[in-house]
This record gives structure tokens, C-alpha cells and sequence, in this order.
């Protein structure tokens, strides 16, 4: 089994056509599935290939299908969640472009496998052109029997749409999409009930993200096992990493789970280095909702061993030291980048796309971004840094959604490891204004 399971075949020319992606082994999964296999086996594949969610929570996928409840006579849906937006990242979107039979062929074996009969992509409304690759696409898979009823002879029936949202970012929160899906103002919902028991029009549903839905094709091309044998530990198969920010080949890159952090950002396969020969100072593994690394936890973790990219090891030493593999965007900075400023533009998203349910998200995304504005500007006072410090405390853990840890980490983490940083915002407001921002020092003690 090759180390490129999703973008191996992203080179040929016109993939997104059905007949060249048929030509280069498309389709051939469902297949073997519709062929060869039960429901029941392709979800058992899944589990052994220990799958886990590519849009940043990292929960096991077959043990999120094996939730889906199944009362007689009520419908089951599959939703596609391609409503990427999690700054610096911009995985979904590059397979989605290049790839859409292959989203679509893991959508059929996934719907297929949990019973689903009607299944949708929700697509971010900036996407507009790739919703347009998507439906052409889908009208090639009706066109040659992959969709629709009766699908190869087998008695089973598929229904696929794509439907855009309204560019906001809450809406790739599954129950907000759900509610947006439905017609109704994208807040999400206060769960229990979960999706798999109470989803879309209040029917068993599963969300699944763009890459999840993709990685089934070679699950069952090769089978789980193969599919487990590639990456590390609990870490199993590929990754679509998205790198930006001060290296010097940004794109966007499939690793094999536990090649080392350190190669990932030096070697030439990957990020190329740190742009025009500058040091590194900090790195968002994981799209602006994890907590940012400082230069000297990059590659290592606080215990000295090897950082490597999987779930386990970017997390290692928890938020005192570690942080998280998220969505994949992987986001460097160089020695000349402000940390105070990146973490008041990440905090100003967040209040701008909080949905306002909850107070304190409501409330604290607002305040952290007047305060942060402040320190960056030149008006901050030392007691400020508390008060943010108190304010991300006040967030995390007391909201509806994810949105609201999403918001405070950035913050907590900024304080915890650049500290000093602030403190000179606040000390030499105008030198700190001038000049570039240089590197925190390695505090004797890491963890
Ligand atoms: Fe809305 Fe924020 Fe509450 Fe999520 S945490 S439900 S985005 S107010």
C-alpha cells in the first residue's frame, strides 16, 4: 500500500472528469463493496482501519457509524460537512477541486454503509465554483448508474445534493449545519440528543468531513487493515496537511501519520524551510483554534523526545505543552511575526463569527478582542494580561459548541508561552511598534 492514499493521483490531468477518474481505478471501490460486501462489512472495515475524523476532533469513525440509530421506517441521512473555513486551513477545498469523484465514491460506500438512501454536501458558499465541479460530477455518477435507484443491479438506492451555505463559520458545527441544512438560522443545538439519534429533520444522521468521506475509497480498496498499517499507533493512514504562513513551499501535502514535525517543516518533499533563511518562532499545527507552539516545542516535545505529526504526539504534555493535530492547517511563523497582533486577528474572527447564543462566547470573544486591540496599539495596562488570562477561563468549557474553546485557546496558550511578549507591548508600546518582534526566550523549566 503507497504512503499517498487521497492525492496520489492528483496529478493526472482532467481528474475531475469521470471518465479519467474511472480509467485510473475510480469507482472500483463501490464495486467491490456493492459486489462483495454487506453493509455490515464495509462499516467492520472501517473500524479495523481505525479511521479517525479528519476535520479536527479526531473521533474514531466506525464507532461513530456503529452510533446511528436505526428505527423502522425513519430515514437515515449522511451529510458531508465541506464547509471549511478554520483560518489556515484549505485541505477540503483542494481535494474537493481536483478530486470530486472521490468524495463522491466515499460518500456512496459511507451511505451505503449506514443505510443511508439520500445524503448531502454542505459547502461553503465562498466555494461556489468547486460546488459547481461537485454537481457536474454528480450528474457524470447519475449519468453512469453510480448514483440514483437500483445502483449496479444490487437493489440499492442513492441520492447525492449539494447545498451551499451562507459563509459562516459556525456552520461547520454539525448541528448548526444540520439547522442551516434545514432552512433555519445555523445555531447549533444543545446536545443530547447527538446526530446519530436526532439529526437532520430530526432523523439519524451522521456528519462526516470532505477527507473522512475521501479515505473510505482506499479503506475498502485495500481493506482496513492495510489501511491500519500505514501511520502510527492510534494515528492510522494519511493526513492533508494545509501549510502556510512564513515557509517556503506553502501547499497543501499528504504525510503518513508519525513522519516527524521537524522533517514536515524542513524537508523539500514538504514545507521547504523557513522562508528567506529566517528562524522559526512559533507554529499552529493544527488551524487557528489549537494552541500555538513556541519555537522550542516544536520539534521536541517538553520531555526531549521527537515531536511527531499524529494525533498522540502533537498533544503530548496537554495544553501546558503540547497542542493539537485539529484540521490539518499547519501555520508557521518566523522570528519577525507579532504574536499579540496574530492572536487579536484570530480573536477578532471569533467574535465576528460567534453566533451570540451563548454569553460567555458572546461577550468574551468581544472583550478579548478589545483588550488584545489595545495591547497591540499601544494602550494595554500590566493587569490586562490577567484579565484576558480570566476571560478565555470564563469561555472554555461553559458554551454550547466547540466555537467557544476554539476562541480561548489561541488566547491561553499566546499568555502561557509568549508572555514576555505582551509585556513589552505594554512596556515599550512604541519600540515594540517599530521593531520586529524576536524570540521568547527558553524558560529554564518547559512544562
Ligand atoms: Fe454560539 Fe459561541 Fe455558543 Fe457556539 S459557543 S453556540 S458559537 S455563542
Amino acid at each position: 500500500m503507497g504512503k499517498k492514499l487521497l492525492l496520489d493521483k492528483i496529478q493526472i490531468e482532467n481528474l475531475s472528469s469521470y471518465q479519467v477518474y474511472r480509467q485510473n481505478g475510480g469507482y472500483e471501490a463501490v464495486e467491490k463493496a456493492l459486489k462483495k460486501l454487506t453493509p455490515d462489512e464495509v462499516l467492520e472495515e472501517v473500524k479495523k482501519s481505525g479511521l479517525r475524523g479528519r476535520g479536527g476532533a479526531g473521533f474514531p469513525t466506525g464507532m461513530k457509524w456503529s452510533f446511528i440509530a436505526k428505527p423502522e421506517g425513519v430515514p437515515r441521512y449522511l451529510l458531508c460537512n465541506a464547509d471549511e473555513s478554520e483560518p489556515g486551513t484549505f485541505k477540503d477545498r483542494f481535494l474537493m477541486e481536483k478530486n470530486p469523484h472521490l468524495l463522491i465514491e466515499g460518500m456512496i460506500l459511507s451511505s451505503y454503509a449506514l443505510g443511508c438512501n439520500t445524503a448531502y454536501i454542505y459547502i461553503r458558499g465562498e466555494f461556489m465554483w468547486i460546488m459547481h465541479i461537485l454537481e457536474k460530477a454528480i450528474a457524470e455518477a447519475y449519468a453512469n448508474g453510480w448514483l440514483g435507484t437500483n445502483i449496479l443491479g444490487k437493489g440499492y438506492n442513492l441520492d447525492l445534493y449539494v447545498s451551499p451555505g451562507a459563509g459562516a463559520y459556525i456552520c461547520g458545527e454539525e448541528t448548526a449545519l444540520i439547522e442551516s441544512l434545514e432552512g433555519k438560522r445555523g445555531n447549533p443545538r444543545i446536545k443530547p440528543p447527538f446526530p446519530a439519534v436526532k439529526g437532520l429533520w430530526q432523523c439519524p444522521t451522521v456528519v462526516n468531513n470532505v477527507e473522512t468521506l475521501a479515505a473510505v475509497v482506499p479503506i475498502i480498496n485495500h481493506g482496513g487493515e492495510a489501511y491500519a498499517s500505514v501511520g502510527i499507533g492510534r494515528s492510522t493512514g494519511t493526513k492533508l496537511i494545509s501549510a502556510c504562513g512564513n515557509i517556503s513551499k506553502p501547499g497543501v501535502y499528504e504525510i503518513e501519520m508519525g513522519i516527524s514535525v521537524e522533517e514536515f517543516i524542513y524537508s523539500d518533499e514538504y514545507c521547504g524551510g523557513i522562508k528567506d533563511g529566517k528562524r522559526i518562532k512559533a507554529c499552529v499545527p493544527g488551524g487557528s483554534s489549537v494552541p500555538i507552539l513556541p519555537h522550542y516545542l516544536i520539534t521536541k516535545t517538553a520531555t526531549g523526545t521527537e515531536r511527531l505529526m499524529s494525533y498522540e504526539s502533537l498533544s503530548e504534555g496537554g495544553f501546558a505543552s503540547g497542542s493539537m493535530l485539529g484540521s490539518g492547517g499547519f501555520i508557521v511563523y518566523d522570528e519577525d511575526q507579532c504574536i499579540v497582533r496574530n492572536t487579536w486577528n484570530f480573536t477578532r474572527f471569533y467574535h465576528h463569527e460567534s453566533c451570540g447564543q451563548c454569553s460567555p462566547c458572546r461577550e468574551g470573544t468581544g472583550w478579548m478582542e478589545k483588550v488584545l486591540h489595545r495591547i497591540e496599539y499601544g494602550h494595554g495596562q500590566m493587569r490586562d494580561i490577567d484579565l484576558l488570562w480570566d476571560v478565555q477561563k470564563k469561555i472554555e468549557g461553559n458554551t454550547i459548541c466547540p466555537l467557544g474553546d476554539a476562541a480561548a485557546w489561541p488566547v491561553a496558550s499566546a499568555i502561557r508561552h509568549f508572555r514576555e511578549e505582551f509585556e513589552w507591548h505594554i512596556n515599550e508600546p512604541e519600540l515594540c511598534l517599530k521593531q520586529n518582534y524576536g524570540l521568547v526566550k527558553e524558560p529554564a523549566i518547559t512544562v
